[in-house]
């Protein structure tokens, strides 16, 4: 007989995951506790207008095995991501300037405020040190360019001064560039498929037993272990578990409107992603879809994006690592209720920020382990 898989979540990790399964033979059963599948890449449309609820998604990677597998899945539309900042130089500025993000060398040359950067750069290590955030990006850049475009942008997105964050997760984030590189990413691949990540998803899961409006929990442990053979859960293990409150996320909130444009390809910000460090305005960006898209259509969707939402987006990860080590605690209380084996994957599970290539990499790597453990 087939030995037989439940999936608990059909975003990018499940979807992988359980077809990965399904094609070594698994008869896989993926349950999504909404309506939809994608998760939290998902592209919506108002008015006909593609839009991100949940926050811009590029995809890029540097991984063949990715790369091939999203390729297979029609995920094939070169896109070059470029971020834009709105920095004001002086309280007294009536408006900002827009300067590339990641910082380039290059433009900072042309401000006024270049003699006291160029100092302090002049300064600084040769390698970032410090073990919290602050300490470890103003080591990178210096203070002046830390206070411009970051300080107050940490401060709204994670509601809590940046000198209580770890340092962990700023060489993912933080850099500054000399060698002129304006794209975000420098991965080999980048794609942004024209109606959102929705098809390329779909078209994976097509092989794959879905069944929406499903939400499991770890009360339902006994049932699963009559029903399958392993389960890989994809779910936040706080909320599994029936203990909400018990991990810390940072959320964010979309807030997204639509706006007539009177030509087709008409947009009203300045780029896809603009980053808005200021504290003059609540949010921490603004996104417009359209931008990467290309869509032409009478209308545009403007995102502003406000910190602080209650989602689970963004694992907290403090400098004392507390949060990592409850989630783990949560891992080992959530198997010792199954009677079968459990592995857990995926963004939310193992309470790490990953990209849609990371997620998928882990979705192939869980679905390999199972099928070496479980045999076919
Ligand atoms: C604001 C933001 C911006 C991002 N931007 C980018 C980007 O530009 N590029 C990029 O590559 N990546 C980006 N990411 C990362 C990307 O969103 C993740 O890599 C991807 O969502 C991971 O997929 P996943 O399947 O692990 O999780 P998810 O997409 O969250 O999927 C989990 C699924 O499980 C379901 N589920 C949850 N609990 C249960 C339950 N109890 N029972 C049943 N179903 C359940 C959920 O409804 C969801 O469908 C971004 C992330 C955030 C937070």
């Amino acid at each position: 007989m087939r030995r037989r898989i439940g999936v608990v979540g059909a975003g990018w990790t499940g979807a992988v995951a359980g077809r990965r399964l399904t094609d070594a033979g698994f008869a896989v059963e993926v349950m999504e506790k909404t309506s939809v599948v994608g998760g939290h890449s998902r592209a919506e449309t108002m008015n006909g207008v593609v839009y991100e609820p949940n926050g811009a998604h590029i995809f890029h990677t540097d991984n063949q095995a990715v790369n091939q597998f999203v390729n297979d899945h029609g995920l094939t539309r070169p896109y070059d991501h470029k971020v834009l900042t709105e920095v004001y130089l002086s309280p007294d500025d009536d408006e900002g300037r827009l300067l590339s993000w990641p910082p380039q060398v290059e433009e900072l040359r042309e401000l006024p405020v270049w003699p006291t950067v160029e100092r302090e750069l002049a300064s600084l290590p040769a390698q970032p040190v410090g073990d919290n955030f602050e300490d470890y990006v103003v080591s990178m850049m210096g203070r002046t360019l830390y206070d411009l475009f970051i300080k107050d942008y940490t401060a709204k997105q994670w509601g809590r001064p940046a000198t209580e964050l770890s340092a962990r997760f700023a060489p993912k984030r933080v850099e500054l560039r000399r060698d002129g590189h304006r794209g975000l990413f420098r991965d080999r691949w980048q794609y942004f498929p024209p109606n959102g990540i929705n098809e390329v998803i779909e078209s994976v899961l097509s092989t794959v037993a879905v069944t929406l409006d499903s939400e499991i929990t770890v009360d339902d442990a006994h049932r699963l272990g009559q029903d399958y053979d392993a389960v890989i859960i994809t779910a936040a293990l706080d909320d599994f578990a029936g203990c909400p409150g018990e991990l810390e996320w940072r959320g964010i909130e979309m807030c997204s409107r639509f706006e007539l444009t009177d030509d087709p390809g008409g947009v009203l910000t300045p780029a896809y992603v603009t980053n808005r460090p200021s504290t003059r305005v609540p949010y921490t960006r603004t996104v417009e879809t359209k931008h990467a898209t290309g869509q032409r259509i009478g209308g545009t969707v403007v995102s502003e994006e406000m910190p602080g939402a209650p989602h689970r987006h963004y694992p907290v990860l403090t400098a004392d690592g507390a949060n990592e080590r409850r989630n783990i605690e949560l891992s080992e209380k959530i198997a010792e209720r199954f009677e079968i084996p459990v592995y857990f994957a995926g963004r939310l599970a193992t309470y790490r920020y990953i990209n849609q290539d990371e997620a998928i990499a882990d979705a192939m790597a869980v679905a390999d382990r199972v099928a070496t453990e479980l045999g076919g």
